[in-house]
């Protein structure tokens, strides 16, 4: 099954603990997550309410639709303190639209990799999981 790295919400799925543990082989299958848009995502992921709204409205991401700085459903998860990510993805969707795609899909490939040993790290990790370097996580795409 194909990884897919973009969503709805902005969110680089890439970068997600959850994909990086699926893309390790230590997830069992039913926790697995191939991204938002691909055919198997998981958890909360599977049923949320911004990817049916958007895909109700025919729309590749959030910032394309006019509603968005009046959505609650997208305020409440930009401002959600559990999910803190959540706060970088109108920047990341304002990138998209500025760069295209799949410059941005390459930019952030690059991004969350340590610059010391080339491990990928996820959105919170301040250590990279292999060589221990600091690494930035999602405050400095704040
Ligand atoms: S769990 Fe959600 S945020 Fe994480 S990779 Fe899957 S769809 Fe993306
Ligand atoms: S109404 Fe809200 S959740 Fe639906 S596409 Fe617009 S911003 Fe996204
Ligand atoms: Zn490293």
């Amino acid at each position: 099954m194909e990884f897919v790295f973009d969503s709805y919400c902005g969110v680089f799925c890439g970068a997600c603990p959850i994909m990086l543990a699926t893309n390790a082989g230590k997830l069992e299958q039913d926790k697995q997550c191939f991204g938002c848009k691909s055919e198997k995502p998981t958890g909360y992921c599977k049923t949320c309410g911004i990817k049916a709204c958007a895909n109700k409205q025919g729309i590749d991401f959030c910032i394309q639709c006019t509603q968005m700085t009046n959505c609650d459903l997208f305020q409440k998860f930009t401002s959600d303190p559990v999910y803190q990510y959540g706060q970088c993805v109108i920047k990341n969707m304002e990138k998209i639209q500025i760069i295209g795609l799949q410059n941005w899909l390459e930019m952030q490939a690059k991004r969350w990799r340590c610059k010391n040993c080339g491990e990928t790290q996820s959105w919170y990790q301040e250590s990279c999981p292999r060589c221990g370097q600091f690494v930035e996580n999602y405050k400095a795409d704040l």
